[in-house]
């Protein structure tokens, strides 16, 4: 059973249709990822599947290891194994960064098998050296003050503190310099394995020079209009947009 299925996508927007017929499909052990202008529909895909009010789904599914997605509600949704970076990651106060993981990862396990406190220390250790970040985030609230880049580390830190079946990072790329680009795919990198499925979306192929996508989708007008390896990315980053354009005949 694929780790993700999304099957003939419809998503509507205050009644303006954004997502028009989208499916794909990643297996564990993959990492997808989708590309395309502004405009779009890559931040709904996101949005939508995570059960964002504003989205509106006309039709179609969504299946996380064969359950139905959209019969869930927000919290199930992560509890059965979906995670999702945001563009634009909101602020929580009154609530650590050490507590939050804590209460995120106890939600995903049965009463009674509670993470111990040495464990998820020891855990949380470990990933934070992975990531190059300083001790004190882990007492820190929540998102507050975090600049644009130490919110990307601390949503990949999440990541690999939940060991989700499936992660949707949007445009977590965005914002980032060189180096902190290379911890946030260092990160996403070591989560690569046969029991993880992950779809990046990004504006730019830079990303894919550190993270190397096993396939590369092109999103136009609400759906997938290509798919391909990872040479893709680089024949979208040296030519744009406008010859799959021309190949679709589509205008804009
Ligand atoms: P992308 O992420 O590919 O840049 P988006 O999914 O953000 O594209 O946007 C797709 C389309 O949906 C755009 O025309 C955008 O203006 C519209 N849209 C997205 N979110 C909203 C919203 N919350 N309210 C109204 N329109 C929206
Ligand atoms: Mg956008
Ligand atoms: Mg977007």
């Amino acid at each position: 059973v694929p780790f993700l299925k999304i099957e003939n996508l419809h998503v509507e927007i205050e009644g303006k249709e954004i997502l028009k017929d989208f499916s794909l499909e990643i297996n564990g052990g993959e990492i997808h990822a989708i590309m395309g202008p502004n405009g779009t529909g890559k931040s709904t895909l996101a949005s939508a599947i995570m059960g964002h009010p504003k989205y509106e789904i006309t039709s179609g599914s969504v299946l996380l290891m064969g359950e139905d997605v959209l019969e869930m509600e927000v919290d199930e949704r992560a509890q059965a194994g979906l995670f999702l970076a945001m563009q634009y990651p909101s602020e929580i106060s009154g609530i650590t960064n050490a507590d939050f993981l804590r209460s995120a990862i106890n939600a995903k396990r049965e009463e009674g098998d509670e993470i111990s406190l040495m464990k998820f220390i020891r855990k949380l250790d470990e990933k934070m050296a992975l990531l190059e970040m300083d001790e004190s985030f882990s007492q820190r609230y929540l998102n507050e003050g975090f600049s644009g880049g130490e919110k990307k580390r601390n949503e990949i830190l999440q990541l690999l503190m939940l060991e989700p079946k499936i992660a949707i990072l949007d445009e977590i790329d965005s914002g980032l310099d060189i180096d902190a680009l290379k911890v946030v795919s260092q990160g996403v990198n070591a989560m690569r394995s046969s029991e993880f499925g992950c779809l990046i979306i990004t504006h730019y192929q830079r990303l894919l020079n550190y993270i190397t996508p096993d396939k590369v989708h092109v999103m136009m007008q609400g759906r997938i209009v290509k798919s391909g390896g990872a040479e893709l990315a680089t024949k979208l980053e040296a030519e744009g947009y406008d010859w799959i354009k021309a190949e679709l005949g589509i205008e804009d």
